[in-house]
């Protein structure tokens, strides 16, 4: 995929902890036309502006620069979650995690405006398996992924998603099916990344036959949820857990670190990578999500 430069409609604070930036179009309509889903890679601009990737400098130059094989551009490009498109309006929208300005990305949030520009890389990433009943944890991180989780579950699924957020004015209204429910765990204003809520709720949460268990936050929590959720007999294929980030690392480092922790066998039967939409078909264990993410 080309890069492409992402210009802002609108933002908007959804919380005090969370800003909504919004998207539009043609670079908005290419991305959606590759249809990779459910992560974007975003490449941040350095502190001038520039990007020191022509097509991004200058959009006319009509250069194709192959972003993702140049490692001095690796330090800038960060993972996150397309939260909602919308293919007729060319919209796309991404929920940035206000963690102050140590952080590229959320610094960059902090700054948006109406005509704020981002760079994207491309985009892709594995979605959920579906099951009899459903198991999710997250952190504020993962909120936007579990957001679309849960919008896009058939109507008669089942299962709880526990949220680990930093007080209670992080709860957001999310769309879900009925038998899903959504339990909050607050932080009471701990820092991030400190604490066991998640891994403690996982740990007291009956499992269910056909459970699909689904986790991302901080590395020492999915490293623990993994974990436990073996030792009590889940299988890798019904688990898909990816640390979001690490404490002290910026993405890239923990990227090269431990690839966010993943294990590339969980969830590896029918998979869907880069967003190609598998999901319909009769048989098969995806759930296509990412093609049919709610539009606004
Ligand atoms: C598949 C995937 C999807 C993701 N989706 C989203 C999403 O939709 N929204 C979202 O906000 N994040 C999302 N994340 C997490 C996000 O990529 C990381 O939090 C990333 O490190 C943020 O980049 P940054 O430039 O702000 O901070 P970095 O430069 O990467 O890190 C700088 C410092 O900030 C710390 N840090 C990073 N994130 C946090 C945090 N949330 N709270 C406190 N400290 C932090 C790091 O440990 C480091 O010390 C996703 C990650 C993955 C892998």
């Amino acid at each position: 995929m080309p890069a492409l430069l992402f210009t802002a409609v609108s933002v908007d604070d959804i919380t005090p902890h969370m800003r909504r930036v919004t998207f539009a179009g043609e670079p908005v309509a290419a991305y959606i036309a590759t249809g990779q889903f459910p992560n974007i890679k975003m490449l941040l601009p350095r502190a001038d502006g520039t990007y020191g990737v022509p097509e991004l400098d200058d959009p006319s130059c009509g250069a194709d620069t192959p972003i993702r094989t140049m490692p001095e551009l690796h330090e800038r490009v960060r993972t996150y979650t397309v939260r909602r498109f919308d293919a007729a309006e060319s919209t796309l929208s991404i929920d940035f995690v206000m963690h102050g300005d140590e952080g590229l990305a959320s610094a960059w949030a902090a700054r948006a405006r109406v005509g704020s520009t981002l760079g994207i890389a491309g985009g892709g990433g594995k979605s959920i398996g579906l099951a009899a009943d459903y198991l999710i944890a997250g952190d504020e991180t993962a909120l936007p992924a579990i957001g679309n989780i849960l919008e896009n579950l058939p109507a008669d699924a089942r299962g709880t998603a526990y949220v680990e957020v930093c007080d209670d004015s992080a709860r957001q209204e999310l769309t879900r099916p009925a038998g899903v429910e959504v339990k909050w765990l607050s932080r009471e204003g701990a820092e991030a990344g400190t604490g066991t809520l998640l891994v403690d709720a996982v740990a007291a949460h009956p499992l269910v036959d056909g459970v699909f268990a689904w986790a991302a936050a901080e590395s020492a929590q999915v490293l623990a949820i993994r974990k436990g959720l073996r030792k009590r007999g889940v299988e890798r294929r019904s688990m898909l857990v990816i640390g979001y980030w690490r404490r002290g690392l910026t993405e890239n480092g923990y990227a090269k670190k431990s690839n966010h922790d993943r294990d590339l066998k969980e969830f590896d039967d029918h998979t869907h990578e880069h967003g190609h939409d598998h999901g319909h078909g009769v048989g098969t264990k995806v759930l296509g999500l990412a093609a049919r993410l709610r539009r606004h």
